[in-house]
């Protein structure tokens, strides 16, 4: 079956029963806050959008997709939204979005991203013939702006109020045009959120359509509990109507979005079926390359109960696995590679544990981080009971309660580390 733009189910209402889309979960992180988002729920009940179940690796994803495709054989899209931005997890996008292209050479792509480090990858996205991106434009006023976003990451850098408003609308403004430039199919969405910009949509309106934009989505916002907005009334289904009919005269409307989660599969509006999410829970248990055989999961620890080492300051790794009986046993013992050397200790340490699927530590810098991810070995940093880390990893448990606040932070600011031990 040749797949056109008419079959995309969010774009063309005649699709939307017949055609079905994919989100792979596979962008944890934002570079933003918006004032109505909470990305830390996640319940099967619960469909809201940036939601999701298990987030995986793009290897991960690809075996979830195949597997999808067999339960589903009607997918004709698929997208990457989140759970946070697609480009403020840039690597893993790009690569999940070359692997799905090289796969599937028929398959419609599509992204949705608040817009902010969109642009230096927008050449590439057409080269990949990603034919479709949303990217979510509540204000173009940045006083209005001030008042959706808590903050704005740019460049390593934090902005807040008028600052970073600005910037985040400069920012979705240039790449809108960019997309045009190259043609891609633009859609924007502006969630109306009821007395902070539901007379400013308007307004974006009038401003995309004179950039380009093809689509307009006036989504009515979600109301979701431990937020700064949690206390906001959702818009009634009149004013909703009101602001897509006065904002029709800009722009085509888009009137079926189902704000689906960040991994929704199948036709738009169905719940996830068990079995699909079933073999969601069955991705996220692979090795980050699933192709890869890495039955033990390394440690560092002081004493061999806490994880409670940083990872420069590891003399020893100690290696578990699992038992035929479910129970997590240690394996081995491993030494690290002497300090010093830079780049060519993490690569040395990556080599000694390339049949781990995992590196459980108390700190880590960004170098030895990145080192082992590009060799499949996912450094996590956690502080707990090792065996209870343990059998989460292999057991697909949630381990957010274990986590530390970033799992990727700047050397010794948030660990036991000295702060000089990963450089
Ligand atoms: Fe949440 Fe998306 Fe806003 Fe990020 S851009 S804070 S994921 S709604
Ligand atoms: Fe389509 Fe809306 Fe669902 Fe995105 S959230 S896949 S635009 S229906």
């Amino acid at each position: 079956m040749t797949l056109t733009l008419a079959n995309h189910p969010c774009f063309n209402d005649a699709s939307r029963h017949k055609f079905g889309r994919i989100h792979l979960p596979i962008a944890p992180k934002c570079n933003i806050q918006c004032n109505y988002c909470n990305r830390k729920f996640d319940c099967m009940n619960e469909n809201r959008p940036g939601v999701t179940s298990k987030i995986l690796s793009p290897g991960q994803a690809m075996h979830y997709l195949d597997q999808a495709m067999t339960l589903s054989p009607n997918i004709a899209v698929v997208g990457i939204a989140g759970p946070g931005d697609p480009f403020a997890n840039p690597d893993e996008t790009m690569e999940t979005l070359r692997l799905v292209r090289a796969k599937y050479p028929e398959m419609l792509l599509c992204v949705a991203t608040n817009g902010l480090d969109l642009y230096p990858y927008i050449d590439e996205l057409a080269e990949l013939q990603v034919s479709h991106v949303t990217i979510t434009i509540n204000a173009i006023d940045p006083v209005i702006g001030s008042e959706i976003y808590a903050w704005v990451r740019y460049n390593k850098k934090m902005y807040r109020d008028l600052d970073a408003a600005k910037l985040l609308i400069d920012k979705q403004l240039e790449a809108l045009k960019r997309l045009k430039e190259v043609g891609v199919t633009a859609k924007v969405n502006s969630i109306i959120i009821p007395g902070i910009n539901d007379t400013h949509v308007i307004e974006v309106a009038r401003k995309v359509a004179e950039l380009g934009a093809d689509i307009l989505n006036c989504m009515p916002y979600y109301s979701t509990t431990e937020t700064v907005f949690e206390n906001i009334a959702e818009p009634s289904l009149e004013i909703v109507n009101e602001i897509q009919s006065a904002t029709s005269q800009y722009l085509p409307q888009m009137k079926h979005c189902a704000r689906c989660r960040a991994d929704a599969v199948g036709i738009i509006g169905e719940i996830n079926s068990e079995e699909i999410m079933q073999k969601l829970a069955e991705a996220a248990l692979l090795p980050t390359n699933p192709s890869e055989s890495r039955p033990y999961i390394a440690v560092s620890s002081i004493e061999g109960v806490l994880i409670n080492q940083h990872l420069g300051e590891a003399e020893r790794f100690l290696i578990y696995s699992m038992n035929d009986t479910g129970e997590c046993i240690l394996v081995d013992s491993r030494t690290a590679p002497p300090a010093g050397g830079g780049q060519q200790r993490w690569e040395a340490l990556a080599d000694s544990l390339n049949d781990c699927r995992a590196l459980l530590v108390n700190g880590a810098g960004d170098s030895p981080t990145k080192v082992m991810k590009a060799k499949g070995i996912e450094v996590m940093v956690l502080e707990g009971v090792i065996e209870e880390a343990v059998y989460g990893i292999f057991n697909g448990q949630d381990l957010k309660h274990l986590m530390k606040s970033s799992q990727i932070h700047a050397c010794g600011s948030s660990c036991s580390g000295t702060g000089g031990g990963c450089g």
